[in-house]
């Protein structure tokens, strides 16, 4: 191994960042940070007309919502034009590349008939043929050009660190464009020449980026340059099996960011994507998988992108937080719910928490927080239809209205003394406890289910579980009425 670990990621701005990018930046990071190395990061934007500074914002935001810093960088591969030139006219002073001036859409055609007929089709090198006069006459009429990295007749083989042996006939291989007629280079001699100046010492990319590894060693060695290791990441599918894309749902980082999963989780997850630390462990925060992580246990073969199991571990990592810690990280859903106002934070601070206690256990996502607590916050909370139709008839009204003057004349009210008096109260009207507690249940929170009613009850308070209770008993007598009349 190099003495000095400098991985980097280079993304081409598309103003998206997928979790395949993201698994492959953190794979990166995990290994510049297991071996005290540096993570570099490069964007490639030669090929995007539109700015890319913006573009790359949201690459960089969800970096840092994962905790991945960056040493170095961000370098922009469009303020660097000059660098990649200097390189192309070495290749052209040794012979090792060459100006074509074809017409790219003459060329198109060309390949296209050809495959409409089934043929290969590759550069046939007619400009590297042209005779001094030709070639003089072309630049006389100031026809464009592009500038061809000639691929010598050979093979290229290099040891890739997951994969293994990988050899390639160059003959397969087309000169491929360095350098476009406006002086832009093209992605693999831009990746190339940033990988060396920028002391690369490992390349850690997707696997769909195998096929440009030869024609990258070619350039390296054309150029006399040392050459980095290559470890080439298993794909991401869907569910499907397919490549993971907009298709199996979302697939954008910050998509999840929105959805209410943690970065604690989702850096556990994306770790897991393709690498496993050698024993059983799955659960693992980010110095656990800093410490363990080694390209050697890196599986070759794709990894399957599972929401269940994301989802499963974020509500794991949210049961294991502290109620301080998960009330922050609720809080802006909250706010966006309306569940509360900016001053609640100071006012109901302590209710807040046993709040969280309460539903921790419950929530799989931050955004879970609506749908599973808002009645502890808000009245406009809904009613199950199917708990509707089982409680919302006269016996059980008439049990619930009955119950009611104990609960008033509780004295002390916590979940002990809510308890004893539905059971006393059941035992002296020889009912079952449920049959208080199931449509009580239904009253005060809309649900059938739930964390304990009583606790549930003592956080509401005495005076909204009253008033949500007779509210619901006297709809049921107003409707009885209308049916009357
Ligand atoms: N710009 C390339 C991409 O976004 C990076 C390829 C590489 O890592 O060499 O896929």
């Amino acid at each position: 191994m190099k003495n000095e670990i400098r991985v980097r990621m280079a993304p081409s701005p598309t103003g998206f960042f997928h979790v395949g990018s993201a698994r492959t930046a953190l794979y990166n990071w995990l290994f510049a940070r297991h071996h005290k190395g540096k993570f570099i990061l490069r964007v490639e934007d030669t090929d995007v007309a539109r700015s890319s500074e913006k573009m790359i914002d949201v690459i960089l935001d969800g970096l840092t919502w994962l905790g991945m810093n960056w040493d170095e960088g961000p370098y922009f591969q469009s303020k660097r034009l000059d660098i990649y030139q200097k390189y192309v006219q070495q290749l052209l002073d040794n012979d090792l590349a060459y100006y074509c001036y074809c017409d790219p859409e003459d060329l198109e055609k060309e390949k296209q008939a050809a495959y409409k007929s089934k043929e290969d089709w590759q550069y046939d090198r007619r400009c590297l043929k042209l005779s001094p006069a030709e070639r003089a006459e072309k630049e006389k009429k100031k026809i464009p050009k592009v500038v061809r990295f000639f691929i010598p007749n050979q093979s290229v083989s290099f040891h890739d660190l997951i994969h293994h042996e990988i050899r390639r006939e160059a003959k397969d291989i087309e000169d491929l464009i360095i350098l476009r007629s406006n002086g832009v280079p093209t992605y693999n001699l831009a990746c190339v020449v940033d990988d060396y100046e920028m002391g690369i010492s490992h390349v850690i990319r997707a696997v769909d980026h195998i096929t440009n590894t030869p024609k990258q060693i070619l350039l390296f060695e054309a150029l006399g340059l040392p050459k980095p290791e290559y470890a080439h990441l298993p794909l991401i599918l869907g569910h499907d099996k397919s490549k993971l894309s907009k298709r199996h749902g979302a697939v954008s980082l910050m998509s999840y960011k929105e959805q209410g999963y943690l970065p604690g989780a989702m850096v556990n997850y994306l770790s897991l994507l393709g690498w496993s630390p050698g024993d059983d462990r799955e659960m693992m925060n980010t110095q656990e998988i800093i410490e363990s992580f080694d390209l050697n246990r890196i599986n070759p073969a794709n990894a399957v992108f599972d929401e269940t199991k994301l989802e499963w571990m974020n509500g794991q990592y949210i049961y294991g937080m502290s109620n301080e810690m998960l009330l922050q990280q609720l809080w802006p859903f909250m706010i966006e719910y309306g569940l509360v106002k900016e001053q609640d934070n100071e006012k109901k601070k302590s209710w807040l928490l046993r709040v969280c206690q309460l539903v921790k256990l419950r929530l799989k996502t931050l955004t879970d927080i609506n749908d599973v607590a808002r009645y502890f916050f808000v009245e406009d909370y809904e009613y199950e239809e199917d708990g509707l139709n089982k409680h919302f008839n006269a016996a059980t009204i008439r049990i619930v209205e009955d119950f009611l003057p104990k609960l008033e004349d509780i004295e002390e009210y916590i979940a002990l003394s809510i308890e004893e008096s539905v059971r006393n109260h059941a035992e002296t009207n020889k009912l079952k406890a449920r049959q208080i507690i199931h449509p009580l249940r239904l009253f005060i929170t809309g649900r059938q289910g739930g964390p304990g009613l009583f606790e549930t009850m003592v956080l509401i308070g005495k005076e909204r579980c009253l008033s949500r209770t007779r509210r619901l008993i006297n709809d049921f007598k107003k409707q009885q009425e209308e049916k009357t009349n």
